[in-house]
């Protein structure tokens, strides 16, 4: 059957059985994260680091941090489990491309022991230029960055640091090197081939006109989806937005965003913001029958 909205023909192709970008496959095929990054280059002010990364995942959330190792074995022992799981994620509890070292010996010997499973990762897109060859190298065919704005002075609302470098930078300058950082890396990804998804954060008052351009500036550079979630901001979660209390948007803000954005980069909207410890259909989460304890138990 047919892509959404005006997805190429060559691009369904590839996402088609990709639970996370066919609204159809999402029914039928399964998918995991495993949480072994858990260090951050960057502030985002709704981040908790006390949770994982609420750039992808659910926020609220603390998953079970895992080794390289650890992580191969509960991905085996999944896939023997649940034959449905072709994708396996990198998606925090901190940002992928910020732990190098673990996010990729665990590619490196998934890309060996399984190759049939599709590896992606989601970023903030700061370290990624530098790291595209390795990306390219285990063959990780899908990439998310979280884009939240164009603009270093809207950028400056919603990221108060970044590490770059070995060194600490604010304000202007500092979202100015993340927005060049995220634009280059996305850029240089699909050039590469490499199918790139952007997540945008909606932040009432402070990017949701914004996000009108953001759609056209990816999309532009070869965003093949983009997908704006809303800020859930709420005490329990844990995600107070800096310390003015930013409150998220209502579900109609939300849309009026996301179909302003139709015509643009396609947009997912089915997306579960999955923890970063997620395994099973989407919608369905079965993390608590693969935790660590569990796994060794089965050897
Ligand atoms: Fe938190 Fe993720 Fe932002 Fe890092 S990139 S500060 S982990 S939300
Ligand atoms: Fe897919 Fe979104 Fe869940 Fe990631 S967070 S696995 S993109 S549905």
């Amino acid at each position: 059957s047919g892509g959404p909205d005006d997805m190429p023909a060559e691009i369904w192709d590839k996402v088609k059985n990709h639970p996370c970008y066919s609204e159809e496959a999402h029914h039928h095929y399964a998918r995991m994260h495993v949480a072994v990054a858990p260090a951050c280059n960057i502030q985002c002010n709704y981040c908790n680091r006390k949770y994982d990364c609420s750039n992808e995942s659910r926020p609220g959330v603390v998953s079970q941090k895992l080794t390289p190792e650890q992580a191969v074995k509960k991905v085996l022992a999944v896939a023997s489990e649940i034959p449905q799981m072709t994708v396996l994620g990198i998606a925090g509890p901190g940002d992928s491309l910020a732990n190098p070292k673990k996010t990729f010996d665990t590619m490196r010997m998934l890309h060996e022991q399984a190759p049939d499973i599709k590896l992606c990762l989601s970023t903030n897109g700061l370290a990624l230029p530098d790291q595209v060859d390795e990306i390219c190298q285990y063959n990780i065919d899908h990439v998310t960055i979280t884009i939240n704005m164009v603009d270093p002075a809207v950028g400056e609302k919603i990221y108060p640091w970044i590490f770059y470098n070995h060194k600490r930078y604010t304000g202007y300058e500092a979202a100015k090197i993340l927005h060049e950082r995220q634009m280059l890396g996305l850029e240089m990804l699909t050039a590469r081939g490499v199918l790139t998804k952007i997540n945008s954060v909606l932040i009432p008052g402070i990017n949701d006109e914004h996000l009108i351009e953001v759609n056209r500036e990816v999309k532009k550079r070869g965003a093949f989806l983009h997908n704006i979630m809303p800020l859930i901001s709420e005490a329990e979660h844990g995600t107070v937005f800096g310390l003015t209390g930013q409150r998220g948007p209502t579900a109609q803000e939300l849309k009026a965003v996301q179909d302003a954005c139709m015509g643009g980069a396609n947009l997912m909207r089915h997306c579960r913001q999955c923890r970063a410890d997620a395994v099973g259909l989407l919608g369905e989460d079965r993390s608590e029958e693969f935790t660590l304890d569990k796994i060794e138990e089965m050897e």
